[in-house]
């Protein structure tokens, strides 16, 4: 870290989501710093996948409490008896509304210190999707609200894309690799999106919590390694993987039928495909107003991991699906590739 990196603080971190997508990279990053770290789970029974996911955690120090946020009695007395400091929530889109609870406990108790709504993607109030992308905005964008005018410090992480192949139809795109057979490419394949690996989100999020430069802020992750269109991301895994695949167009107008068709969650990642790669929602604004930060002016010696480095993340995955991409080049480089989760069902 740099001079002018704050130290961190002790202080406790709730992760309510942990066991999610976008939670596992906070949860495995909160860890990883030893924070002390506080999971909400609902209570029920876990699928084994799931509860696998909890134990790994408990196993480096996590601790667990049951409940959910739409109880604002036992909220308020989850953060204090644990005497939380830091709130993460990474509910998935379908929950954005049981936040409304939980700002409510927030306030009352007023000894959080920092909350971090479930945000994680674009910058919900410039972002523009058609539906139903626009609803899953305009609730995340009532929950911004909702704690502006309770008071409660916040910073809204403005991720942007997780690194893989963005496909319109997944939700969960890291969990597959890249096409093998053929790339879709979305309108001219020109307009460019920032894509950020899923432990970078984790580790910038981190030292975002703690540092009081970002306090009431929209911070956004444009690190420029990682700053592609989709026609460049096509050749990038062309050239990990050593071959040529061929291309077949999306148009705009194929991205706004597929999320006209209204299947949820499916046509909520259209319009945000069409959003990001027609509109170029991540790129077609400036982050120099008062309330926006750029991360990595913040940590100038804290490096993102590159593309070509996440992307090769996925060869493995390619060999488990027993599809053959090997070139020499690539198997001789396999020993150095990070061991990659195994692919769950989608
Ligand atoms: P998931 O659906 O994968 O996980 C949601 C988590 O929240 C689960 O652990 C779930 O618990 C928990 N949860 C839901 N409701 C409650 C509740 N009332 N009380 C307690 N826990 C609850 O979500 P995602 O990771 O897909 O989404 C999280 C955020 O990240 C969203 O804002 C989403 O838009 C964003 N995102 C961004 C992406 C990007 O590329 N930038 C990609 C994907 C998501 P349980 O296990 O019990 O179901």
């Amino acid at each position: 870290s740099t001079a002018a990196t704050p130290p961190a603080t002790a202080g406790r971190i709730l992760i309510i989501g942990a066991t999610g997508f976008m939670g596992q990279f906070m949860t495995k990053a909160s860890l990883g710093l030893g924070r002390s770290t506080y999971l909400l789970l609902r209570p029920g029974s876990l699928t084994p996948s799931k509860a696998a996911i909890v134990k790994s955690f408990q196993d480096r120090g996590a601790k667990v409490i049951h409940g959910v946020i739409n109880d604002k009695e036992l909220m308020v007395k989850i953060l204090k008896d644990y005497e939380i400091d830091v709130v993460i929530s990474l509910v998935g889109g379908g929950n954005l509304m049981d936040q409304r609870t939980l700002v409510d406990a927030i306030k009352s108790v007023k000894t959080v210190k920092r909350f971090l709504p479930s945000e994680f993607g674009h910058d919900t109030d410039r972002a523009n999707p058609v539906e139903p992308g626009l609803t899953m905005y305009k609730e995340k964008r009532l929950i911004r609200r909702l704690i502006e005018e309770s008071g409660i410090p916040y910073t809204y992480i403005c991720c942007n894309s997780i690194a893989s192949w963005p496909y319109h139809d997944n939700c969960h795109p890291s969990k597959v690799p890249p096409p093998l057979d053929q790339f879709l490419i979305y309108g001219d394949g020109s307009v460019k999106a920032y894509f950020v690996d899923g432990d970078d989100i984790g580790k910038f999020t981190m030292k975002a919590i703690d540092d009081i430069r970002t306090r009431n802020k929209n911070v956004h992750f444009r690190p420029p390694s990682n700053c592609y269109s989709i026609n460049e991301l096509a050749s990038l895994w062309e050239k990990i993987i050593g071959r040529k695949i061929p291309r077949a167009i999306v148009s705009a107008e194929d991205l706004l039928a597929a999320a006209a068709e209204n299947c949820i969650p499916r046509s909520i990642v259209a319009a945000f495909t069409h959003d990001i790669f027609i509109n170029g929602c991540q790129i077609n604004f400036s982050i120099e107003g008062p309330n926006d930060i750029e991360i990595g002016t913040l940590y100038p010696d804290e490096k993102f991991r590159c593309l070509e480095e996440c992307f090769k993340d996925f060869v493995p995955m390619t060999h488990d699906m027993n599809v053959h991409v090997g070139t020499t080049e690539i198997n001789n480089n396999r020993k150095s590739l990070v061991e990659v989760a195994p692919i769950t069902a989608m």
